[in-house]
């Protein structure tokens, strides 16, 4: 690979690269990257351009950090504080642009970096690396270089009037540079580890808030109020290169098991607590708030705890939600390990006109030690029918799939041993594929003759979800019709059925 020096260049005669200094006291620092294809030049003024800008999101993330009490912590680079420049990597690709398109772009420019890094050790500061690519105009550009968060990667592209003095301007230049360095502070959050979230209604009010930046705040950054939600920062709070722990080990793993996940509605809040079980402290617990009417999750609501001798509770105004009518919600449990690592769990919750349906948290189980599948449309050899009953959310039942492949519909039926009275059935899918979608339920007193209790929509979720019936039955067996999965395939997997 041909490769320039390891620092930015002299620029204008201003400044001679030999006189910059550039210091941190960090152990970890951010790898800032200036990938320059072949075709073309780094944009005018680029090493002052985004030295500023950096620093103003560093300025951004450390104002937040310590407004929610996380202390005097940011993203940690290599600055001369003098000149006010950060120490930029500058890294000829080895072809042209279009050889880095938006699709597939960033693996191959990660691969060269890679390799540049390995053959100059120095330059590696950390496990997180920001990457700009100049381009001449950003608006045709955008949509065929690499611009997202990729890993502990991202990408954002640089352009001549990319520029922190024309953040407030009214004009088109003014509003592109809020996009853009909205966009790529955005980005570098994605490389800090953060998820998208959005501001609650509370925070979108108070003009000392707004916009959270990692929901659409790179359309408002440096115009209109933006911030940092208290779960991004709590994220930031365990990241490598914000964190600044001289003894822990970043990125080793982690486990961690809900223990117990209790939830109510309560005086407009929905209250959300539990005990956790990990081989890795966990500082933070944020929950994330995602209308599941589409796929994107900029639009998740976010809130933060505590974690307190591995408990945690969390109340959440119900009116600091964007979206109530009729609107199913996946609820995203993050862990924040003291590491770094995230553990994640999702629950369901629904609003049906405007009032609230909780569909997890623990119920009062029957026993299931005298319970048997007696019956089911197919299993493998090593993803048996009776693993629903085996109290193992890590083994499972699946249909038929390595001979002799078995199509929906899938059903299973559980002799309970006795006559018992049923309010509601709970599901935990497998955690993985082949979730299943529409059911239907049947009972029976002699496994014989069954009778619908109705059909049911299971949740695209990887914990405990309830089916709650409308009146409490008797019966001694039940059976599953499973008829269609979330992936529109012909397999059918279940981890786990118990009944309250
Ligand atoms: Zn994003």
């Amino acid at each position: 690979m041909a490769c320039s020096s390891d620092s930015p260049s002299p620029e204008e005669g201003r400044q001679k690269e030999e006189d910059v200094s550039y210091e941190s006291s960090a152990k970890y620092n951010l790898n800032i990257v200036y990938f320059v294809p072949t075709d073309i030049s780094e944009r005018n003024e680029w090493h002052r351009r985004l030295s500023e800008i950096l620093l103003h999101g560093q300025s951004f993330i450390l104002k937040h950090m310590n407004e929610y009490g996380f202390g005097n912590m940011t993203v940690n680079m290599f600055v001369d504080k003098t000149l006010g420049r950060v120490k930029i990597t500058k890294i000829s690709g080895e072809h042209a642009t279009s050889y880095y398109p938006y699709e597939g772009g960033g693996v191959k420019m990660i691969e060269e970096i890679e390799s540049y890094f390995n053959s100059h050790p120095s330059e590696r500061n950390s496990d997180h690396t920001l990457v700009l690519i100049p381009v001449k105009n950003p608006d045709p550009d955008k949509r065929d270089i690499p611009y997202y968060g990729y890993g502990r990667y991202c990408f954002a592209l640089d352009y001549d009037d990319m520029d922190i003095a024309y953040l407030k301007d009214e004009d088109e230049r003014g509003q592109k540079a809020t996009t853009y360095i909205g966009g790529l502070l955005h980005e570098l959050g994605h490389a800090l580890n953060l998820p998208h979230n959005k501001q609650t209604v509370s925070d979108d009010n108070n003009p000392n808030k707004g916009t959270a930046l990692m929901g659409s705040g790179n359309y408002t950054y440096g115009k209109y109020p933006t911030y940092l939600t208290k779960a991004s920062c709590a994220i930031l709070n365990n990241c490598q290169v914000v964190s600044d722990s001289e003894s822990i080990v970043f990125y080793q793993g982690a486990s961690l098991e809900v223990e117990g996940i209790q939830s109510r509605y309560e005086g407009g809040d929905l209250v959300v607590s539990g005990s956790i079980e990990t081989n890795t402290p966990v500082s933070h617990v944020n929950f994330y708030n995602d209308p599941a009417t589409d796929n994107a999750d900029y639009d998740a609501v976010s809130w933060c705890v505590e974690v307190i001798n591995n408990a945690f509770e969390v109340r959440m105004p119900v009116n600091d939600l964007f979206l109530k009518g009729n609107t199913p919600y996946v609820l995203r449990q993050r862990f924040l390990h003291e590491n770094g690592e995230i553990s994640t769990f999702s629950y369901a919750y629904e609003f049906i006109d405007n009032e609230l349906f909780i569909e997890f948290g623990d119920k009062d189980y029957l026993d299931r030690s005298q319970w048997a599948v007696i019956d089911f449309s197919s299993e493998e050899q090593n993803e048996k029918a009776a693993y629903v009953l085996d109290g193992d959310k890590q083994t499972f039942w699946h249909s038929r799939w390595s001979t002799n492949v078995a199509s929906y519909p899938h059903y299973l039926s559980i002799d309970m041993g006795q006559i018992q009275s049923l309010n509601g059935f709970t599901f935990v899918q497998r955690d993985g594929m082949r979730k299943v979608k529409d059911i239907e339920i049947f009972i029976s007193s002699d496994s014989q003759t069954w009778e619908s209790k109705g059909n049911f929509v299971l949740k695209n979720i990887n914990t405990a979800h309830h089916v709650v019936l409308e009146e409490a039955c008797s019966c001694r067996y039940f059976k599953v019709v499973a008829k269609s999965a979330f992936d529109q395939e012909q397999f059918a997997a279940m981890a786990e059925i118990m009944c309250f």
